[in-house]
């Protein structure tokens, strides 16, 4: 895709607008009337804060998730003399992904939710903002050929998946292949609100410690995530599945100030940063206007404030995470699909305080050997050959285990 080939004015449809990173896309999408119009908001329970949006934006359409919700908030938006049409339900999110008027879909929904809408995406060749990294590492493979074959246009809003595409120098988008002359790929970790933390003291974290991210405010699950350094596995593998590389290549670096984004280094021994404030609107607005650099409301970095950069490597032991995803990388197949499904149920039991910080990695951990002991069982399994129901039905079989796993540990949690 190329500048000249860009409508004049982007339709967006803001998949889970009432997020972290919808709020901040919309904060951009506002700041260029002139460029863009955000055509679809979609919600999941926050129905207050849509209906703010709903008057502030005047969208085409916005979504929710049940029919209540979707009556009270028509009524609701009537009054306010707002025509904004609402629907309801997971089908309603593929139909906005997919709808003829849509241009450019931030796929910003949090986890498995967000795999048919965004893979409805890359099917009708939209232009993906992709954000969920829960539904590339799903399906993987599959995602990225539906992408290639639909024609869409697929740009990394992840920040350090962003600044990667930044560092191969932005010529083309993601369903292009590997870049020449990359020698590796370095993420860049916070390391989390743990990142300090001893194992024993790692035992009884709240949700609320796990939440009070250092660096970055973000959802809750992604926050959980940035503490166990789940995130930086899933990240890991979103990084393979965009940039085909083997995870080999992919390396992680504790970096606490969270200032360099991510790192690429070629085969000449040339290493290139992106760096920037911590603000998710700095790669939202790249991804909006690529190939056009637009204005994103982020303060200028003030590289002397800042002092100094300080990287070290991540403490495998202590939160096992990483490599549990590496491991799944490296296996391929459903194996991803496997571990995100076993973190979404860990990590929902946390934040339910049903379970103990220190148990995700288990739980996921026993998941993950289990399905790979099925699978030695079960040599009809194609790594190469997923279906999207492979996909699915090891994500079920996934949740019922972990299901099963936190029940157990809940017992003796309680
Ligand atoms: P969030 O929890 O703040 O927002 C999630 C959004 O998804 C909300 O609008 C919610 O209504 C919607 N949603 C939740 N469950 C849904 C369901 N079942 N059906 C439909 N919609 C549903 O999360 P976030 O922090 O904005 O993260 C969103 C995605 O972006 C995640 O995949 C995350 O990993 C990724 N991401 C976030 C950040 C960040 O800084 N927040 C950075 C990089 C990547
Ligand atoms: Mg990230």
């Amino acid at each position: 895709m190329n500048a000249a080939s860009t409508p004049a004015v982007m339709r967006v449809a803001v998949m889970g607008s009432t997020g972290s990173i919808g709020v901040s896309t919309l904060d951009v999408l506002s700041r260029h009337p002139d460029r863009f119009r955000p055509f679809a908001l979609t919600a999941h329970r926050n129905v207050t804060r849509l209906r703010e949006q709903c008057i502030a934006y005047r969208p085409a359409f916005a979504v929710v998730a049940s029919e209540t919700d979707a009556a009270k908030l028509s009524l609701e938006l009537r009054t306010a003399n707002v025509d904004t049409r609402i629907l309801w339900g997971a089908d309603a999110l593929v139909q906005i992904a997919e709808h003829p008027e849509v241009d450019a879909v931030m796929a910003a929904i949090v986890g498995a939710a967000g795999l048919q809408s965004t893979l409805a995406a890359a099917r009708a060749g939209k232009r993906i903002l992709l954000a969920n990294k829960e539904a590339l590492v799903m399906s993987g493979p599959l995602f990225m050929q539906a992408a290639r074959s639909g024609g869409a246009t697929l740009v990394p809003v992840d920040s350090e998946h962003n600044a990667i595409f930044q560092c191969m120098s932005g010529s083309r988008d993601m369903t292009g292949g590997a870049k020449q002359g990359v020698r590796r790929v370095l993420l860049t970790a916070s390391g989390g609100p743990f990142l300090r933390v001893g194992r024993e003291a790692l035992q009884g974290v709240t949700p609320e410690q796990a939440c009070a991210h250092p660096r970055w405010v973000m959802g809750r699950k992604i926050s959980v995530d940035s503490a166990t350094l789940m995130n930086k596995g899933l990240e890991l593998i979103e990084a393979c599945l965009l940039f085909n590389l083997p995870a080999a290549q992919v390396e992680v670096v504790v970096h606490p100030q969270s200032i360099v984004h991510s790192l690429v280094e070629y085969c000449d021994g040339s290493m290139l940063a992106q760096l920037g404030n911590p603000d998710m609107r700095t790669p939202i607005a790249h991804a909006l206007g690529w190939p056009d650099r637009i204005a994103s409301g982020v303060e200028s970095l003030d590289i002397v404030k800042a002092g100094r950069l300080d990287f070290e490597p991540p403490d495998l032991e202590r939160f096992p995470c990483l490599q549990l995803a590496r491991s799944a990388a490296e296996a391929g197949g459903t194996a991803p699909a496997v571990l995100n499904a076993a973190n979404e149920v860990a990590v929902a039991a946390f934040l339910a305080r049903r379970l103990a910080f220190v148990e995700i990695p288990r739980i996921i951990g026993v998941v993950l050997a289990e399905h790979s002991a099925r699978n030695s069982m079960c040599s009809a399994q194609l790594l190469e050959d997923l279906s999207l129901d492979d996909v699915l039905t090891a994500d079920q079989w996934a949740r019922r285990r972990a299901e099963a796993c936190v029940a157990l540990a809940a017992g003796a949690y309680a």
